[in-house]
C-alpha cells in the first residue's frame, strides 16, 4: 500500500504526528496551515524525518493533506554516468531530469519527487553511444520492490549527441516505467511524458493528472498500469 503514513492528530491542535514503519515525527503547529480545509505541510519535513537515500522506490500518499511524495533512489554506472554535457554529469542530468519532470501540481495532485543516488537504489546504466533507451523488468513482473532496471544512451540511435534536455526528459519517461505505468500510444497523448517514442527529439514533455492516478493504482494494485 502507499498509504503508509498514518496520522495522529493532537486534541488540541498544537502537534500532528505521522508515523511510517519503526520510524515517528511530530510536526508543530506553525509547521501547517490550512487551505480549504485541507492541511498543508512542506514535504521537506517528511524528508527530514524519513530520509530520502532509502534503496529503490518509495511512494507516499499524506493521508490528511493529500500531497504525495516520490522517492527514489539509483545506482548509476557505465561508460556515459561521468561524462559531462553542459558542465553536468549525465549521472546528474538523469537525477535532475526525474525531479523536475515529477514533481509539481498536476490537476489535484501536489507531487514531490526526490531522485538521489545510492548503491542499493534501482540500477541504471548509462553507455556512451547511441540507442534506444529502456527499462528491464524482472520475468516475475513489476512491483514496487522491482521496479527494473533502466539503460540509458548519451546519443540517439544515429549516434547525434542527445542534448542535456532530451537526455533529461528520456529519464523521465523511463522513470515512469520504474512507477509502473506503460506507454501511451502517441496518437492520444501528445506531449505527454509517457508517450510511446518520448525517447524522440521532441523539446517538452509533461507529467498529466492522469500519469499520477496511474502512478497510484500501480501502487495500489501492484500491478502496471497500461493505457493502449
Ligand atoms: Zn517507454
Amino acid at each position: 500500500m502507499f498509504k503508509n503514513v498514518s496520522v495522529t492528530f493532537c486534541p488540541d491542535n498544537t502537534w500532528i504526528r505521522f508515523d511510517s514503519w519503526s520510524q515517528h515525527f511530530y510536526i508543530q503547529r506553525d509547521q501547517w496551515s490550512i487551505v480549504d480545509g485541507r492541511y498543508v505541510a512542506d514535504a521537506g519535513l517528511f524528508i527530514d524525518a524519513f530520509g530520502v537515500n532509502t534503496n529503490n522506490l518509495r511512494i507516499f500518499q499524506c493521508t490528511t493533506t493529500s500531497n504525495i511524495v516520490i522517492k527514489a533512489a539509483f545506482n548509476i554506472t557505465g561508460t556515459g554516468a561521468d561524462l559531462m554535457l553542459d558542465g553536468v554529469t549525465f549521472g546528474d542530468l538523469f537525477l535532475q531530469g526525474i525531479e523536475e519532470v515529477w514533481s509539481g501540481s498536476f490537476g489535484d495532485y501536489n507531487v514531490s519527487t526526490f531522485a538521489r543516488s545510492a548503491s542499493r537504489g534501482i540500477s541504471v546504466n548509462i553507455v556512451d553511444g547511441g540507442g534506444v533507451s529502456s527499462v528491464s523488468h524482472s520475468i516475475w513482473g513489476w512491483r514496487h520492490s522491482r521496479p527494473g532496471s533502466v539503460t540509458m544512451y548519451t546519443h540517439f540511435s544515429d549516434e547525434t549527441l542527445r542534448t542535456a534536455q532530451q537526455f533529461m526528459f528520456t529519464a523521465a519517461h523511463e522513470f515512469g516505467h520504474n512507477l509502473g505505468i506503460g506507454d501511451h500510444p502517441s496518437h492520444a497523448a501528445a506531449g505527454n511524458i509517457m508517450r510511446w517514442a518520448a525517447d524522440g527529439r521532441n523539446t517538452h514533455h509533461f507529467v498529466s493528472a492522469e500519469n499520477i492516478s496511474d502512478v497510484l493504482e500501480s501502487a495500489r494494485r501492484q500491478r502496471r498500469q497500461a493505457r493502449w
